[in-house]
């Protein structure tokens, strides 16, 4: 097969893997004149959109499409009917350096399916990874997709050449992945992720004790840097039953126990001859919105799952003390208690019209975190607002000075002159009003 076409084939099969963004890896570049690319402009690889809408690379490929294993989710299973490619380690490193060099991409972003077994297919992504930076020294940004069961030694040097490492969680409960992925193991899973963290970890711990020896070389430090840029995550959403909270609860677990850089949430596509084990239809898009807002304001907003995600009526009694939001208002506002964002409103928003009686917020008084709950108040508008309030107190109009949206945040506040909130916290329908607020899109016939 032509290389252009083994491209077009793997370049395709990689669109399904969502966990393509490439910040927070260490700096690299080659302005001393020697080397290949750099992680200081934009820190990685360039982004595209496929046409469903998902966020691809330019070169984010996989080694191969076939794999021996039989994944129901999985378009490149061994049972499903598609065309097959395989790259040499050597057209990879090639096809990386040539795009560099064209000015096409930034990195590389490297997945495969399982060719022979878990250490055949791994050795040979490690020996791309070490080609690129040992015999090219490239600099440009390199994320390699682990396998989970490849031996650890394996896995020790992924993480010495790219910048970061992911393993796929697949899916949100033990349960599914036995159903719908038989092969792989959820306790391998957990196992090489707690091996990347610990490599991850003492690397940091090394590179901070030899920061300040001045007379460690560059070939020195580079022995410290182990995947720099962190580990990160994926899971399937919408080819099971569970619910967001129970997703949300895996990624709290991943984000505290792994240390994850990022969980990506990819919704679930329909592939050709499914499993009569999987939905027929993909869940709506907005799902995966809702879970990335929430997952935003679990690891920056100091929320916990129980409150974004109400909790399940099934629930124990017992257990309702747990959850911050069991005080719901019965007003047709209420969600229903089945563990799912509402997709109509940011989890925020709902977290705030479910909890209304804990507003109006004082922007006078509120500490910076009790402002970051209001909607429409980030981690910068809650800090304008505090630096404002030195001057002079705040009356419901400096909001707008703040660049902040009076409308979206009059229903949750109370300031020097006014307490807007009395009018809205009373209305039966106020998730009605913000849904107002939604701008339409515009036909354009
Ligand atoms: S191992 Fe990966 S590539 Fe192979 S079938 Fe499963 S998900 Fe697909």
């Amino acid at each position: 097969m032509e290389l252009q076409q083994k491209l077009a084939v793997l370049a395709d099969a990689a669109k399904y893997d969502a966990s393509c963004a490439s910040s927070g890896s260490i700096k690299r570049n080659s302005k001393n004149g020697s080397g290949i690319g750099s992680t200081d402009q934009g820190m990685g690889i360039c982004h595209s959109y496929a046409p469903d809408g998902r966020c691809i690379s330019l070169l984010k490929i996989l080694l191969t499409n076939f794999c021996i294993y039989d994944c129901s989710y999985c378009i490149n299973r061994a049972s499903s009917q598609i065309e097959r490619a395989r790259f040499t380690e050597d057209e990879v490193v090639n096809l990386t350096l040539d795009f560099y060099k064209r000015n096409y991409i930034e990195g590389l972003f490297l997945s495969s399916g399982i060719i022979q077994s878990s250490d055949y297919t791994m050795e040979q992504m490690v020996n791309i990874a070490r080609t690129l930076r040992k015999k090219h020294d490239f600099r440009g940004y390199i994320h390699l997709k682990t396998i989970p069961d490849a031996s650890p030694e394996l896995l020790r040097l992924a993480g010495l050449y790219a910048d970061r490492l992911s393993i796929n969680i697949e899916l949100p409960s033990k349960k599914s992945l036995k159903n719908l992925a038989p092969e792989k193991n959820s306790v391998t899973i957990n196992q090489s992720m707690g091996f990347l963290k610990e490599n991850i970890n003492e690397s940091k711990e090394s590179r901070k004790k030899h920061a300040t020896i001045s007379n460690v070389n560059r070939t020195q430090k580079s022995k410290f840097i182990y995947s720099p840029a962190g580990q990160s995550t994926q899971m399937i959403v919408g080819a099971d039953s569970s619910n967001d909270a129970k997703i949300l609860t895996l990624s709290n677990k991943l984000y505290n126990g792994y240390q994850m850089r990022r969980v990506y949430y990819s919704a679930f596509s329909p592939i050709p001859d499914a499993s009569l084990n999987l939905p027929a239809k993909s869940p709506p898009l907005i799902r995966e919105h809702r879970l990335y807002q929430a997952d935003w304001l679990l690891r920056f907003y100091g929320f916990n799952v129980n409150e974004i995600t109400p909790i399940p009526k099934r629930l124990a009694p017992d257990m309702r003390h747990h959850n911050d939001v069991n005080q719901n208002i019965a007003t047709p506002d209420s969600h229903s208690g089945n563990g799912m964002l509402d997709l109509d409103i940011d989890p925020k928003l709902s977290w705030a019209i479910r909890n209304r009686d804990i507003f109006p917020v004082n922007i006078n008084t509120a500490s910076l975190e009790r402002l970051m709950r209001v909607p429409g108040i980030g981690a910068i508008g809650a800090s304008k607002i505090i630096k404002s309030r030195r001057i002079r107190p705040l009356r419901v109009h400096d909001i707008s000075r703040c660049n902040l949206s009076l409308k979206k945040i009059a229903p949750f506040i109370e300031a020097l002159d006014a307490n807007p909130a009395n009018k809205y916290l009373e209305q039966a329908n106020l998730k009605q009003y913000f849904l107002n607020l939604q701008p339409t899109q515009m036909a354009l016939f």
